[in-house]
């Protein structure tokens, strides 16, 4: 009797296990970041004012539907392996970026049908992604590294080493100019993670995403393993949303704040894949329609996510204005060989800056005939260009510019270098 009971005890436990593995978190990025807080209680105060300028820009671009850029955001794919399974194909790699391109402009096929309720709030958050094609060095590459490593799995104590050549894994390209994804054997209680923007000033070093070989992408090595329930990608879409500054839509806490408007209120996270309504008119005040448990950022199976709200939209577009603003000039997918050269910055000055909205370019050196000059927008939308500099010309008046923040970019032969140029009244 007593060893059938010891049995019995013996496969509960086994059970338990295979259940707790089962329940692995989609992310770590929540309990990373408070970590990385206690750890440097800098970080609270950098995250509290970018948390105004973020405000502030949501009060002055309010009209956010009436923004037309798309923002396309190179990224950089480092696979790091330790057996071949892990060596995820090429194709493994594009089918990702193909969920990311449909995610993140609501053009994926299982989005909110028009007569849902939640209908209303869904998001085109007007970001695409392209696997680098440019270096950190301004060489072609193909936007993925390859790495073999020693290390056989990454879990909390060395998941930080990923990001490190020195330990095993790859350090980040530029990451005011790329987003790194990390994929490797994650191991530990979650399938993957991302840095927050605020990071940037205190770790640039770490910033990016890190996702389990079996979480990413649709195909190949997509779905084994741990990573069943989640053979659709969109752990990639989640990551890449704390990566643009949006919180689980739970707030981690019952009933907390993501700050975001239109994100209903949830008490926790959700997993599996709830039916419509779920927990309707919950403790933290929901309607009838209850939790937005297919928003991005829960913990739902992969498919049963399938929305960005306007306001996680309003919130990301924020961000890419701000915290992440040098992605918008960031060139590593252009096809062709220009290479950012800070020498030129120093032979070009705009002048006066800020200005009413006239203002003079000049150029020093004997390259002058060969430079033109676009204007951006915040958003990446040429506003003006290319404005040539005829030969000999050293200097350019420029006028009729409305308020605002604008990138120059002038490009000299085959280099070119950026400024922005503020435009007050
Ligand atoms: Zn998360």
């Amino acid at each position: 009797m007593k060893k059938n009971f010891q049995k019995i005890i013996f496969i509960l436990f086994i059970f338990n296990s295979a259940f707790l593995q089962a329940q692995r978190h989609r992310c770590g990025s929540a309990e990373r970041l408070q970590q990385h807080i206690l750890a440097n209680p800098a970080l609270q105060q950098i995250r509290s004012r970018n948390e105004i300028a973020t405000k502030q820009w949501l009060a002055n671009k309010g009209n956010f539907r009436g923004n037309t850029g798309v923002t396309t955001i190179p990224v950089v794919v480092h696979i790091i392996y330790n057996i071949a399974a892990q060596n995820i194909s090429d194709q493994q790699v594009l089918s990702q970026i193909a969920v990311l391109n449909k995610d993140f402009r609501k053009l994926n096929s299982d989005s909110l049908h028009p007569q849902h309720p939640f209908y209303k709030y869904t998001a085109d958050a007007k970001v695409e992604f392209c696997l680098a094609q440019k270096d950190p060095n301004g060489k072609p590459t193909s936007g993925i590294t390859r790495t073999s490593t020693n290390i056989k799995k990454w879990d909390s104590n060395n998941e930080d080493d990923i990001k490190s050549t020195a330990n095993g894994g790859h350090d980040n390209w530029d990451p005011t100019k790329y987003l790194n994804i990390w994929v490797g054997n994650l191991t530990g209680n979650y399938v993957g993670f991302s840095t927050f923007p605020d990071e940037l000033v205190t770790a640039p070093e770490l910033d990016g995403v890190v996702i389990a070989f079996e979480s990413f992408g649709t195909m190949g090595a997509a779905g084994s393993g741990l990573g069943a329930g989640n053979v659709l990608g969109r752990t990639g879409t989640h990551e890449i949303g704390h990566w643009l500054n949006l919180s689980h839509i739970w707030g981690d806490a019952k009933c907390g704040d993501d700050s975001v408007a239109d994100t209903e209120p949830a008490e926790s996270e959700n997993y599996d894949c709830p039916s419509f309504p779920h927990r309707a008119n919950n403790a933290c005040g929901t309607g009838p329609n209850g939790e937005m448990y297919m928003n991005f950022m829960d913990y739902a199976d992969d498919s049963c996510l399938n929305m960005y709200t306007k306001g996680q939209a309003g919130r990301m577009q924020a961000t890419l204005n701000t915290m992440r603003q040098a992605l918008l000039t960031s060139n590593a997918c252009s096809q062709n060989n220009i290479i950012e050269n800070l020498d030129l910055r120093f032979l070009i000055n705009v002048f006066p800056n800020p200005n009413n909205g006239k203002f003079t370019v000049s150029i020093d050196g004997d390259e002058k005939s060969m430079t033109t000059i676009y204007i951006y927008d915040l958003l990446g939308n040429i506003i003006k260009g290319p404005i040539l500099f005829l030969k000999n010309q050293s200097t350019k008046e420029i006028s009729e510019l409305a308020c605002g923040v604008y990138m120059l970019k002038i490009q000299n032969g085959s280099n070119f270098c950026t400024k922005k140029i503020v435009v007050t009244n």
